[in-house]
């Protein structure tokens, strides 16, 4: 009779609405601030953000990057600043993604995507090189994976959320006010839902 019981249980279950997504068939929506993997970004311009200052592997709490700054070749500068990373490398099986790199960046260059798909066969290829984090002067982002079912490219396009919540203009007075730079390739994002524009703090301005 116990028996019976436990197979009605598991009848009854039969009918009643899943409560897990079938991944990867159905992806749930992810939040705008989601910590995906990282993307060095450039201005629109086409220069590179970073300054190779050593500010992001200085602060990670699991020492998984590695920059080198050089100074920038005279008459073709790669960054704004004097120096920029000619050497840049995230081991993303020690990465926590806890976003402290994109916190601590003073250009805003590095910032994380909402793409996490990672998976790899060989331990080497998790360790993520300037060749695969720099986007491309058209704002696209090399991935060592080709698209599929599981990856779905267009994720790496959404770089800018988390530091837009960070940066000065994120400031709770700023709320609202598109302060931020145009992503290389992306254009100018528009706000976050329940934003609007023109609703700055005066005083706060002043
Ligand atoms: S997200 Fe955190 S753990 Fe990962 S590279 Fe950045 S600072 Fe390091
Ligand atoms: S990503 Fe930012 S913090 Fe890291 S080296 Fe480049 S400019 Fe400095």
């Amino acid at each position: 009779m116990a028996a019976f019981s436990g197979f009605w249980v598991t009848f009854k279950q039969m009918f009643r609405p899943r409560v897990t997504t079938p991944y990867p068939k159905r992806k749930r929506r992810k939040p705008q601030r989601f910590h995906g993997r990282h993307v060095l970004n450039r201005y629109p311009d086409g220069l590179e953000k970073c300054i190779g200052c050593e500010l992001c592997a200085g602060v990670c709490p699991a020492r998984c990057i590695y920059v080198r700054g050089r100074e920038n070749p005279p008459g073709h500068p790669v960054s704004p600043g004097e120096r920029y990373g000619f050497v840049y490398e995230i081991n993303m099986l020690r990465c926590i993604f806890c976003g402290l790199c994109v916190e601590a960046c003073p250009t805003e260059a590095i910032t994380m995507t909402q793409l996490f798909e990672m998976s790899v066969t060989h331990r080497d290829d998790a360790i993520y090189t300037r060749s695969e984090l720099l986007m491309d002067a058209d704002g696209s982002v090399p991935h060592p994976q080709p698209a599929s079912e599981l990856i779905d490219l267009e994720e790496l396009h959404w770089a800018d959320g988390w530091m837009r919540a960070t940066a000065p203009a994120g400031r709770a007075a700023y709320e609202g006010v598109v302060a931020w730079t145009p992503t290389a390739g992306a254009g100018l994002r528009p706000a976050e839902p329940a934003q609007t524009e023109g609703n700055i703090d005066e005083e706060e301005e002043a």
